[in-house]
């Protein structure tokens, strides 16, 4: 069946590598910190179920998805960890499936927690855990930081309703400069004392994400929620002296054509590269419909070999080619690596999400289900 899955395009999963990012990063955390594997968007890319099993025997103890489907897809293959929906839901319907499938909701809005409350008392008259989602600065999901007492006692006086966690995200966790982070840190800690106050008993706190779980463990609380440096990539370069990651994910495609065109010969569509002189050109099995992006279009390389060779011309819907002068004796059926690491040579998503001036999170989600996910 491998065998198979690598006639010409795939990823590979390194699950040694997963694991060993996830018992470094829990070596950061005290003992009573819980790690919540952010599992979301298919495993950032790598698969959702095979993440989810191998950060849990390797320390994990909670998992995060986006929205109600994801989790489903872990309960059905089996897993029961506790399972954090990250996302917003709010009609009933949703509520019934997440009680059904025994998911988690984020709570971060009144009318939501009225309807999620009483859809409880129509339905299972059961009990639900439910986490309180605060906005310290994001200004994405849940209330202000201000209004935290008001909505937690809310939810505390409804029936049906356990609080099991408060948190919030942090939107600036990977810049050198902490002050927006420790001002929301302020504001977190700000509301959760005035929920004291109110004389509320203190569920589960989180606030971190990758970044600070790598560089603040004044933040790491009772838990935190871990996505890119399980993966092995780390937030920012400047992060990246604080445990040793392995990156998990790697590309690879086979040569599908060798030839040896003329000078001032037009590749691909629009010509957009012309020899300037004779070459050999190799055609790979991979393109823009399996997630590389059209914009890295003369602006990449492959490893062949553990060489880097450079890619020629507009990236295609199903292939690329390649300029393998280099490397004459290569031939079709040539495992070429487009992210990954051969011998001493390496291309990271860091790589790649440089030249097109976005975040390694984008380009690791970007890989489609047309590349079967193969384990090693
Ligand atoms: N927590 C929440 C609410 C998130 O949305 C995410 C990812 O976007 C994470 C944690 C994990 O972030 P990271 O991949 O930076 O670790």
């Amino acid at each position: 069946v491998v065998g198979g899955l690598r006639q010409r395009a795939w990823v590979e999963i390194n699950l040694g590598a997963l694991a060993h990012n996830v018992r470094q990063l829990k070596g950061l955390l005290a003992a009573k910190t819980a790690l919540m594997a952010v599992v979301k968007a298919d495993a950032y890319g790598h698969g959702a179920v095979t993440v989810a099993r191998t950060a849990l025997s390797a320390g994990a103890n909670w998992l995060g998805v986006a929205t109600i489907p994801e989790g489903i897809e872990l309960r059905q293959a089996g897993i029961d960890a506790p399972i954090l929906i990250l996302g917003a839901t709010h009609t009933p319907e949703q509520l019934k499936a997440i009680a059904h499938w025994q998911l988690q909701p984020t709570l971060c809005d009144p009318k939501q927690a009225l309807v999620f409350s009483e859809t409880l008392a129509a339905t299972t008259g059961g009990n639900l855990p439910v986490h309180v989602k605060l906005d310290t600065g994001m200004s994405r999901l849940g209330p202000l930081w201000e209004q935290a007492t008001e909505f937690v006692q809310l939810v505390h006086s409804l029936p049906h309703l356990q609080i099991a966690s408060i948190y919030s995200h942090l939107a600036t966790a990977e810049n050198p400069d902490r002050r927006i982070m420790q001002q929301q840190q302020q504001r977190f800690e700000t509301a959760i004392a005035q929920v004291q106050a109110a004389s509320m008993s203190l569920p589960l706190l989180h606030l971190a994400n990758s970044a600070a779980t790598l560089t603040s463990p004044d933040l790491h609380y009772d838990l935190v929620r871990v996505g890119l440096a399980m993966y092995g990539l780390y937030p920012a370069a400047h992060l990246s002296s604080s445990v040793r990651l392995k990156p998990v994910l790697q590309v690879k495609a086979r040569i599908t054509q060798v030839k040896t065109i003329p000078p001032n010969t037009g590749v691909s569509y629009g010509h957009h590269f012309v020899s300037d002189r004779e070459l050999r050109l190799a055609v790979v099995g991979i393109g823009y419909a399996d997630g590389v992006p059209r914009n890295l279009s003369n602006r990449m390389e492959a490893l062949i070999c553990g060489r880097r060779i450079p890619q020629i011309g507009a990236i295609t819907m199903d292939q690329l080619m390649l300029d393998v002068t280099a490397i004459p004796d290569v031939a079709v059926g040539e495992v070429v690596t487009l992210l990954g690491q051969e011998g001493k040579e390496q291309i990271t998503a860091d790589d790649w999400a440089a030249v097109l001036k976005t975040i390694s999170w984008e380009i690791l989600c970007g890989f489609k289900h047309r590349l079967p996910r193969v384990a090693v």
